[in-house]
């Protein structure tokens, strides 16, 4: 089975879904990954953050995709905000991944009580015209951030990397994302399981004899976002991979609408200081 990709603002593709890799380290994300990579993800997301770029290189290195087949994004941590300090952590990310080149290189979280992530963005904007990275974008950003990175600077991230779940939907977000061009990663996108109990969610998925998890997943695609959903189990990861034989109705998808919480939001936001 082929993963879709959508089209960047740069023209890049990128596959709808991906795998993500929080809270995994050592050998267990090493054969976490080349499972992934072995049930046909293509692409992988992790960050400095994440302590495991080191075992994600690994584990891909076990892999026979070749490199040109994989979409790899990692993100700079707040720490390392500011021009030379992004220059010298990509590197660092590089040589940890094992990789000369990344697909995707992402600003973590803004910190805009740190007032860095300008200089910061303007770092990633040098480190692609190198061709070091094939894109770049942000995460957790909000619309005011967003329009000061593109006042400031004239570039517009290729992506927002947010937490989006049917508990949490951003709505007013993505559609400054949707009129910007900014593509909508979807991280926590299965809300770490709290709405599968949902009713509502259960029936659509009993309809179409598949399970919530790939239910939610289903939603994203058929909203226009990418998902990054994390498993270590790998019923789960070849689960939450076969979403692209069945879509949702019009209907289906005004259900879920209406699952939105305002206070869904799972992860604290993360200051770096
Ligand atoms: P997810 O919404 O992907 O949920 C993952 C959890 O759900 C895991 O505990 C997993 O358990 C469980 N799960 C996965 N698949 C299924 C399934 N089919 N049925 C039942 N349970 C399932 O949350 P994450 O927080 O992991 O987010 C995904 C990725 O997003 C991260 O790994 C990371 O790459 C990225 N991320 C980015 C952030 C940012 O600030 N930019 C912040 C948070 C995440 P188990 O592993 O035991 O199977």
């Amino acid at each position: 089975m082929q993963i879709p990709s959508v089209h960047l603002n740069d023209r890049h593709p990128i596959p709808q879904l991906g795998f993500g890799t929080s809270r995994i380290t050592g050998k267990e994300a090493e054969e976490n990954i080349a499972f992934a990579v072995n049930t046909g993800y293509r692409h992988i997301d992790t960050a400095e953050h994440y302590n495991n770029e080191e075992d994600i290189g690994r584990g891909l290195k076990r892999c026979d995709v070749p490199r040109e087949q994989l979409f790899l994004t990692t993100k700079l941590w707040n720490n390392h905000q500011g021009y030379d300090q992004t220059l010298r952590a990509f590197e660092a990310s590089l040589g940890r991944l094992q990789t000369d080149y990344l697909d995707l290189y992402l600003i973590h979280w803004p910190c805009p009580q740190r007032n860095l992530y300008v200089e910061t963005w303007r770092a990633l904007i040098h480190l692609q015209g190198q061709g070091l990275t094939k894109s770049i974008g942000v995460s957790n950003f909000r619309v005011e951030d967003l329009q000061r990175l593109i006042k400031e600077t004239g570039i517009v991230p290729a992506v927002n990397q947010i937490e989006v779940h049917p508990y949490f939907q951003e709505a007013e977000l993505r559609a400054f994302h949707q009129q910007h061009n900014i593509a909508t990663v979807a991280y926590c996108p299965l809300g770490r399981g709290a709405a599968f109990d949902e009713p509502v969610l259960g029936k659509i998925a009993g309809h179409y004899g598949k399970t919530v998890g790939q239910v939610i997943l289903r939603w994203h695609m058929d909203i226009g976002n990418i998902a990054i959903p994390k498993s270590v189990h790998d019923s789960r990861i070849i689960e939450n991979f076969h979403i692209f034989d069945f879509k949702l109705t019009a209907e289906d998808i005004t259900a879920i609408a209406a699952l939105h919480k305002a206070n869904g939001k799972i992860c604290a936001e993360q200051t770096g200081v």
